[in-house]
């Protein structure tokens, strides 16, 4: 599975508009971050975790011609306001499968109301294909995918797992009968929004403590504020197997 991380940014991206931050004035590409989003490719299979309001973006500079369906995290707008986006891929493709939590179906049918109308669509609409998904596994092309039920703040949100790869985000409290569906991965991905505690994200502490519990050959941090710091100096403090990922970046398992 090749892994593509489209985005890594915390809700307003980095830069922030307007921010005068160092961090937002860095010129190090590996500092800017688009909305978080993962793209997921195997076999002849590609998947989008969530679809923020970058997604248009994300999918231009991954050079994404077609995609199998998008799976979500959470109703968030930094999650799923790219949905209008999938216009191309439905124009192609046809009915674009979406897997999600009931309640976020819920949400995205208010907020994208032109989109699920089962009456007469204006020209140019897309349609999606509704996959809801629960806390039990299920599939995802030709893979088995086991959701991890977690909180952010008081919001329920899924993680997923895809064989030896999870993917976290938007987590601040995860059951201990979740965490022990994260044993024996080669890599996990987990949210670490700055080093001050949060009300709804894992701060740097709190995902390296997840780390340490799950032990996977190798984590990734994303959904990074400004205040984490620089990427090359949060870099430097991290343990030998924990990475601070940035836009852009690949790897495969
Ligand atoms: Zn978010």
């Amino acid at each position: 599975m090749k892994i593509t991380f489209l985005g890594t940014g915390t809700s307003q991206g980095i830069p922030i508009i307007g921010s005068d931050h160092p961090v937002c004035l860095s010129e190090n590409s590996k500092d800017k971050r688009l909305r978080v989003s993962v793209l997921l490719e195997w076999n002849d299979y590609t998947f989008v975790v969530d679809c923020g309001p970058d997604f248009r973006q994300q999918m231009l500079r991954a050079n994404v011609s077609k995609i199998d369906g998008i799976i979500f995290t959470h109703e968030h707008a930094d999650h799923t306001m790219g949905l209008d986006d999938i216009r191309p891929f439905f124009f192609r493709q046809g009915d674009i499968p979406l897997f999600a939590h009931q309640r976020v179906f819920k949400s995205l049918e208010k907020r994208f109301d032109y989109i699920f109308t089962t009456g007469k669509k204006y020209p140019g609409v897309p349609s999606v294909a509704k996959i809801e998904v629960k806390n039990k596994p299920f599939l995802v092309g030709d893979l088995n995918v086991i959701p991890i039920d977690g909180l952010h703040y008081k919001l329920q949100v899924f993680g997923y797992r895809f064989h030896n790869f999870a993917y976290l985000t938007d987590m601040k409290t995860i059951a201990d009968k979740e965490v022990e569906k994260l044993k024996n991965l080669d890599v996990l991905v987990v949210n670490a929004l700055r080093i001050k505690p949060h009300i709804s994200h894992f701060n740097l502490e709190e995902a390296l403590e997840l780390i340490e519990r799950v032990k996977p050959k190798r984590a990734y941090l994303t959904h990074v504020s400004h205040y984490l710091g620089f990427h090359d100096d949060v870099q430097q403090i991290l343990p030998e197997n924990v990475f601070l990922a940035y836009d852009n970046l690949q790897i495969t398992i």
